[in-house]
């Protein structure tokens, strides 16, 4: 029987699923027609089988947290790079990312997402933008302003997915230290901020399969262009199912 509406799996932390701001995924993805399936570290290392958990998924959405273990591209922590792990969560989503990668199932990694996602296809990550010579709050905006409210604009490559989604340059906020460094091989990049940080990336040969470093779940009531990237995973997932 075909379900009308496509199952959105959403990675979050151990006990992470019911915070405030997961919900606001969850709202997203419900909103533009999907049903949203919550997937903690637990639910996925449950029985080692990541083929079960996607087969009860049309589609996965990466979600934002703490920092990958910069082991998993290659590294050690750099001393000054303020770094906070979260090992679990980085073990179920590397699996759950590569097993949806290998299926070609669509995929929407956001903040740490993005990074989730570059990682698990073999890219790596600047440890804290800091170390690029940036200010600590050139892409950490100031809490006490509302999270819908843009901190930097975005320059858009012309024919990407990213580009047909928000209909050109867009501004978006920003709640991050760390960034794509080296971009996994199938991927390319499709926006940066004016400091040249990688904000999206896609992968071109793929049915939908992309990452945004800001957060669109935080500004979807606000900015109509950004439920348009929740939009198009729910419409890859019913392609695909
Ligand atoms: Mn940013």
């Amino acid at each position: 029987m075909k379900r009308s509406r496509p199952r959105i799996g959403i990675t979050a932390t151990t006990g992470g699923s019911t915070s405030p701001n997961s919900r606001r995924y969850a709202d997203a993805v419900a909103a533009a027609g999907g049903e949203p399936v919550w997937l903690e570290p637990a639910d996925v290392l449950r029985d080692q089988d990541p083929g079960s958990v996607l087969a009860r998924v049309d589609a996965l959405l990466l979600g934002g947290g703490e920092d990958i273990d910069p082991r998993h591209y290659g590294e050690t922590i750099l001393p000054d790079a303020g770094v906070k792990i979260d090992a679990p969560r980085d073990t179920a989503e590397l699996l759950i990312a590569r097993a949806a990668l290998a299926e070609e199932m669509p995929i929407l990694g956001i903040c740490r997402g993005i990074q989730t996602l570059n990682v698990a296809a073999g890219g790596s990550l600047h440890q804290d933008l800091t170390l690029l010579g940036l200010a600590p709050d050139a892409h950490v905006q100031d809490r006490r302003t509302p999270a819908w409210k843009p901190a930097h604009p975005v320059a858009v490559e012309g024919g990407s997915r990213v580009a047909s989604q928000l209909g050109g340059p867009a501004e978006v906020n920003s709640f991050h230290h760390q960034a794509v460094k080296d971009v996994a091989p199938g991927f390319v990049v499709t926006a940066r901020a004016p400091d040249g940080v990688i904000e999206t990336i896609e992968h071109p040969a793929r049915p939908f399969v992309m990452g945004v470093q800001w957060h669109p779940e935080r500004m979807v009531d606000h900015h109509p262009g950004q439920r348009k990237l929740f939009e198009a995973l729910v419409a890859a997932a019913r392609h695909r199912k």
